[in-house]
C-alpha cells in the first residue's frame, strides 16, 4: 500500500513507523529543511501518563501508557528514572491536591529525597515521586527515528517540500501539518508555549522535576552536557513568534525556586511554538476519503503521538475503527 505522510514532527515520523511496520510503502513531506523542527522540537519529552492524569482525561492515560511502551521497545535512550514533584514548604496542600487527583505515586521525605536527587536535598522536606514515568531528548529521538525509518524500513523522505494532500500520489494520506492544518481543522486552536534552555554545572539533575507553581505548571527536565530544559507557558494563542518578558520572569524564578544555582546559568536557547490543541485537548482522527488529518495533540505530544499512530494505520491496514478518537 502507498502512503503519504505530510509533517516530519513527532506526529509524522511515528505515523510513517506504524505504517512501515504493517508493511506500507511510505514516503513522508517536509516543509522544513530538517525533521522535527515544528513544535516538536520545543518539548520536554516528559512520558508523564501518571502526572498528567491531574488535569487531562482518562483517554491521554490510556494512550500515553500505550506510547510509553512504543518508546521503550523502539528507543535505547529512554530514561526510565521516574518524575519528581516538589513544592515550597507554603504550598504543601498543592502537594497534596495533586496527589489526591493522581495515582502511582509515593511519598518521599528529605532523605528519600536526597537519595533520588543530592541536590535538591536541602531545599525540600515533602515529594510525590512516579517511578514508572520517564523522559527522552525529543531532538535526539526523532533523528534516531528518522534514520531508523530510513535504514531499516526504506521510508522516503522528501524534505524542503510543502505539499498539500491533493498534491500526494498515495492510496491513503496523513496529514501530520500540526497547527498548520487549519486550512482543514476549523477548530483547531493553538496554546503557546514558551521553554528555556539552560546550561551550569552546578547543578544535577537525574528525571524531570516538576515545581507546584500558583501560576503555570513549571518543570525542569535534565538533558545532556549540563543542559537542562525549562518549560512551559501555557497561553490561549496561536503566535509563535514573541517570548515575553513576563513568561521568561515566570520561568526564570521557577528555575530559581528549584535551585538558586539556576541563576547563575547561562542561558542557551529561548524557544516559543504553538501546541495544536482542540477544544477538549484530546488529539483526534479526522477521515476525509483516503485522507486521515492525525492532529490535537495539545501537550501530549510525545505521550499521545504512538497510540494515536498505531490506531490510524490499523485504520487503513486492518479496517479497524477507534470511536475514541475518530471525533
Ligand atoms: C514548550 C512545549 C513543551 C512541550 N512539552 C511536551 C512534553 O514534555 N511531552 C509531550 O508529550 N508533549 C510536549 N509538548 C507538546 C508537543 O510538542 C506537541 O504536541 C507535538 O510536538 C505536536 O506534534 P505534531 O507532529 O502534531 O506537530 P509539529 O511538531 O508542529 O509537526 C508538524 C510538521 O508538519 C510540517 N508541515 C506543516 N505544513 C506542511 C506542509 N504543507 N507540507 C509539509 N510539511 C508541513 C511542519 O514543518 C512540522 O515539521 C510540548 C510543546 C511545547 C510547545
Amino acid at each position: 500500500m502507498k502512503i503519504a505522510v505530510i509533517g516530519a514532527g513527532v506526529m509524522g515520523l511515528v505515523t510513517a513507523h506504524h505504517c512501515a511496520l504493517r508493511g506500507g510503502t511510505v514516503t513522508v513531506y517536509e516543509r522544513r529543511a530538517e525533521a522535527g523542527r515544528g513544535c516538536s522540537w520545543y518539548a520536554g519529552g516528559m512520558l508523564a501518563a501518571w502526572c498528567e492524569m491531574e488535569s487531562a482525561e482518562p483517554l491521554i492515560g490510556e494512550l500515553g501508557f500505550e506510547s510509553l511502551a512504543y518508546w521503550k521497545t523502539h528507543f535505547s535512550h529512554v530514561v526510565e528514572k521516574g518524575t519528581l514533584v516538589i513544592a515550597p514548604p507554603r504550598d504543601l496542600p498543592d502537594l497534596k491536591r495533586f496527589a489526591a487527583r493522581t495515582t502511582a505515586h509515593q511519598w518521599i521525605k528529605r532523605d528519600e529525597i536526597a537519595a533520588l536527587e543530592p541536590d535538591l536535598a536541602d531545599r525540600f522536606e515533602t515529594a510525590l515521586f512516579f517511578d514508572r514515568e520517564a523522559h527522552l531528548d525529543p531532538r535526539e529521538t526523532l533523528a534516531a527515528l528518522k534514520t531508523k525509518l530510513i535504514d531499516e524500513f526504506g521510508v522516503s523522505f522528501v524534505m524542503d517540500h510543502a505539499v498539500t494532500a491533493e498534491d500526494c500520489d498515495a492510496d491513503y494520506v496523513f496529514d501530520c501539518r500540526g497547527f498548520e492544518a487549519r486550512d482543514a481543522l476549523h477548530d483547531l486552536r493553538g496554546v503557546k508555549g514558551e521553554m528555556l534552555i539552560l546550561r551550569t554545572k552546578e547543578v544535577s539533575l537525574s528525571r524531570p522535576v516538576r515545581l507546584l507553581h500558583p501560576r503555570i505548571p513549571v518543570y525542569i527536565v535534565p538533558r545532556a552536557d549540563h543542559h537542562f530544559m525549562v518549560g512551559a507557558t501555557m497561553i490561549e494563542s496561536g503566535d509563535r513568534t514573541r517570548f515575553s518578558a513576563r513568561s521568561m520572569v515566570e520561568l526564570l524564578n521557577a528555575a530559581y525556586a528549584v535551585h538558586p544555582a539556576f541563576g547563575e546559568a547561562e542561558i542557551i536557547e529561548m524557544g516559543t511554538d504553538v501546541r495544536p490543541a482542540f477544544a477538549d485537548n484530546l488529539p483526534r482522527i479526522r477521515r476525509d476519503g483516503k485522507i486521515l488529518r492525525l492532529n490535537g495533540l495539545y501537550r501530549h505530544g510525545y505521550l499521545g503521538a504512538p497510540a494515536l499512530a498505531r490506531r490510524a494505520a490499523e485504520i487503513v491496514f486492518e479496517q479497524k475503527s477507534f470511536p475514541e478518537v475518530e471525533r
